[in-house]
């Protein structure tokens, strides 16, 4: 579903990401993690067909990004933890637009069941202005889910959540696995990578350090015994870990 290839990619004469490849098939949710400066966004924003890479290719349900990037975008929902909004545009207004730009004809009848699952339903006709963060967040979850995208790109998904609003959102990663969708979360959050990946992929200074399932990644830095998620991610990047003295 989601198939990324020899991907370089520079500023300048800086190497972000350096010869990535991976492949992410229906439902399952990869864990993107790695030190600050690692590159994760500069992957996701590739992906996304926000930015060029500099090398490589990359495929979303088969459709390559650069030779057909508009057909590549619908098979995708990127959901950035800044979410964008259209300051005169209600929730509704909000999701009909996205609808018309993806040419969804029956969009109330999935807007419905997408703002109830996020308990946006009574916010229908609210701008922007008068949301909270979390609420905001949500929106741009609900207008990413609308036209029914095979992946889903996930930054930092939980920023400015309230507890019910991160039970909620997880569940909402759970459904949508469920339903086949390939799932990439890039999170800081170890515990949350932790609950909800299948697999995991860890970047360090723009290179792949590690891949695989969840289970695998861990089997090859735990020793034989059994060591947590944040174990794995120090003793595969090397990072020093900080504890409270
Ligand atoms: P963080 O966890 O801090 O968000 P990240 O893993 O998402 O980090 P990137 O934002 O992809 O990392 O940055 C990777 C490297 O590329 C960093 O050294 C960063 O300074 C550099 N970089 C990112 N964007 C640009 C840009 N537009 N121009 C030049 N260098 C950039």
């Amino acid at each position: 579903m989601i198939d990324v290839a020899h991907l370089t990619k520079c500023y300048d004469q800086f190497t972000a990401v350096r010869d990535l490849s991976f492949s992410l098939g229906p439902g399952q949710v990869m864990g993107l993690v790695g030190p600050n400066g690692a590159g994760k966004t500069t992957t996701l924003r590739c992906i996304a067909g926000i930015i060029p890479p500099t090398q490589g290719s990359i495929r979303l349900g088969g459709v390559d990004v650069l030779a057909q990037p508009a057909e590549a975008k619908r098979q995708l929902a990127f959901i950035p933890d800044e979410p964008r909004l259209f300051e005169y545009l209600t929730v509704a207004q909000h999701l009909n637009f996205v609808a018309r730009l993806y040419g969804v004809s029956d969009y109330v009848a999935r807007a419905e069941p997408i703002l109830a699952e996020l308990e946006m339903t009574d916010k229908k006709d609210m701008l922007p202005g008068e949301l909270s963060r979390g609420m905001k967040q949500k929106l741009a979850i609900a207008c990413g889910l609308l036209h029914q995208p095979k992946a889903v790109i996930f930054d930092e998904p939980l920023t400015g959540l309230d507890p019910g609003g991160i039970r909620r959102m997880k569940e909402v990663m759970r459904r949508l696995s469920r339903d086949g969708t390939a799932i990439i979360l890039s999170s800081h959050l170890l515990s949350l990578v932790e609950e909800v990946c299948t697999h995991l992929l860890i970047l360090k200074n723009g290179e792949k350090v590690a891949d695989g399932t969840v289970a695998e990644v861990q089997a090859r830095y735990s020793g034989g015994s059994d060591i947590s998620l944040e174990d794995v991610f120090f003793r595969a990047t090397g990072d020093v870990e900080q504890r409270p003295s």
